[in-house]
């Protein structure tokens, strides 16, 4: 690696003209800030990897985000709703199998129906795992009120990803209207911030129209914004979608893949206390994605844990890997690719973000 790019990391000169001259390394180069993403996880957090089961309990979605498949006017998917039993059977399976943490997300809602239903669900699970097991949520935006409500009832993570940070990208990227609306979305994570949850963000990498300029803002945005945990990883286009038709400006899968690892790498260097998922989205490009992402700094995955007979109608994009798989093969499957890499599962913990406790 040349003197300056190990010059930059070494005194953590993180300026975008900087992060985007290293979001670019590829060869050598790259595999090198890789290893260094790797190491530093290693060394400051160690080897555990934190599992949070995730159940993508509803595809019903009041928002018409131009990239997802799951998006209010796709007439073409079949919309579901998991009964509150379907979800506390899978809670229980979180908890057996020693998960730790679950994830709930769903398609965006924001009735006063929705909202105590999640209200009483987080109870729910909080009583019937005897408090043990951590709960996130990731149901999208919501008034400061409800965030309060969801954080005394039992949340206590809450991931709403940004996007991009760039306010004119995110325009190009949504409906323009005061459900999409930028700057509602910020005022989301800072009203996350003060009802008191772990609060992760992230965004999607290789959007149409997206350059490595607006990925170095992105990272500077996560650190300025005191982010908790970050889930980021490739957009992978989906047929059915508005987006689709900007076809010819897609970035090559590859590059999309290549610069997602930088993105974890850059990230766990720049903020080493923070938890990093390993997204499914990584493994759709390179069978070994997640794999790789961990390699490179993340520290936490999302075994997917919706019953399986639901899976493959939240396809927020084509290929959506382990649509088949039920949570078993999905849990044994883990614990193998672990040991494969030299990485633990961090069994039966939460797994919180040191971030968090720093920051408060
Ligand atoms: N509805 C909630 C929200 O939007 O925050 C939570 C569920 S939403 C499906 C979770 C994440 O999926 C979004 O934040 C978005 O980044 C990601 N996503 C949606 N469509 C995608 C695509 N085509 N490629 C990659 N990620 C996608
Ligand atoms: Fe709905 Fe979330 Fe998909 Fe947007 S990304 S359409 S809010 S499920």
């Amino acid at each position: 690696m040349k003197s300056t790019i190990r010059n930059i990391i070494s005194t953590a000169d993180w300026t975008a003209e900087n992060l985007e001259k290293l979001l670019a390394l590829r060869g050598e180069e790259q595999k090198e800030l890789l290893g260094m993403g790797g190491e530093t996880l290693l060394n400051k957090r160690g080897n555990e990897v934190y599992y949070r089961g995730l159940v993508e309990f509803s595809n019903v979605c009041t928002k018409d985000c131009y990239y997802c498949g799951i998006r209010k006017s796709n007439r073409n998917t079949e919309r579901y709703d998991l009964s509150d039993d379907a979800i506390l059977e899978a809670a229980r399976f979180a908890h057996e199998h020693k998960y730790g943490s679950l994830v709930l997300q769903s398609g965006e809602r924001d009735d006063p129906a929705f909202v105590e239903r999640i209200d009483q669900l987080l109870k729910k699970i909080k009583s019937e795992t005897n408090g043990e097991l951590g709960i996130t949520l990731s149901l999208g935006e919501q008034s400061a009120e409800t965030y309060r409500r969801w954080f005394e009832s039992g949340a206590h993570r809450y991931l709403l990803r940004i996007e991009t940070s760039d306010e004119s990208l995110y325009h190009q990227l949504h409906p323009n209207d005061e459900k999409h609306d930028f700057k509602k979305r910020l005022q989301c994570l800072r009203d996350l911030q003060k009802a008191g949850y772990q609060t992760g963000t992230g965004v999607m990498i290789g959007v149409p129209g997206q350059t490595l300029k607006h990925l170095a803002a992105d990272l500077l945005f996560m650190k300025n914004f005191d982010i908790d945990m970050v889930g980021m990883g490739p957009y992978i286009e989906h047929e059915e979608t508005p987006l689709y038709v900007k076809k010819n400006q897609l970035w090559p899968l590859q590059e999309r893949f290549l610069t997602s690892l930088n993105m974890v790498a850059l990230l766990r260097l720049m903020m080493p206390d923070i938890n990093i998922a390993a997204t499914t989205a990584m493994q759709t490009i390179d069978p070994v994605g997640r794999e790789k992402a961990m390699q490179a700094g993340a520290n936490v995955i999302m075994p997917n844990i919706t019953p399986s007979n639901q899976r493959r109608n939240y396809l927020l994009y084509q290929n959506k890997p382990c649509t088949d798989e039920g949570a078993d093969d999905c849990s044994n499957c883990l614990s193998i690719r672990l040991e494969m890499i030299g990485r633990v599962p961090g069994y039966d913990q939460w797994g919180d973000s040191e971030h968090f406790f720093r920051r408060t």
